[in-house]
């Protein structure tokens, strides 16, 4: 339930705090997918990825509630459409980031 119906505050944010919260959110997923992507056995990229995925349920939930609390219609927003879309790519690009360093032998500096 969304927290503004349980106490009847609005507890919408500054845009400079979503901006920040969006750019924490991005470069959290870039490192949960470095983290993916570096592990060479599959039981341990099998485990990494189960525990990645659970998390990013509650995790994606609070990142579309706090941008819903802004802004009640989530895709009207250009720069919240540019904010899902980087975040939901962060971890996938990551990943293939992570595994690309790895098989290089990891001496691969990666200008991004
Ligand atoms: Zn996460």
């Amino acid at each position: 339930m969304p927290v503004e119906i349980m106490n009847g505050h609005d507890h919408s944010v500054s845009s400079q705090s979503l901006f920040a919260f969006g750019i924490a959110m991005i470069l959290h997923g870039i490192i949960d997918g470095l983290l993916i992507g570096v592990f060479k056995e599959v039981e341990e990229i099998t485990l990494l990825a189960i525990t990645v995925i659970i998390h990013r349920i509650p995790e994606g939930y609070t990142v579309g509630l706090t941008f819903y609390k802004q802004e009640k219609n989530l895709l009207a927003n250009k720069g919240h459409l540019v904010f899902f879309i980087l975040y939901v790519l962060s971890s996938p690009v990551a990943i293939i980031v992570g595994a690309s360093v790895q098989n290089s032998g990891g001496l691969t500096i990666v200008i991004v």
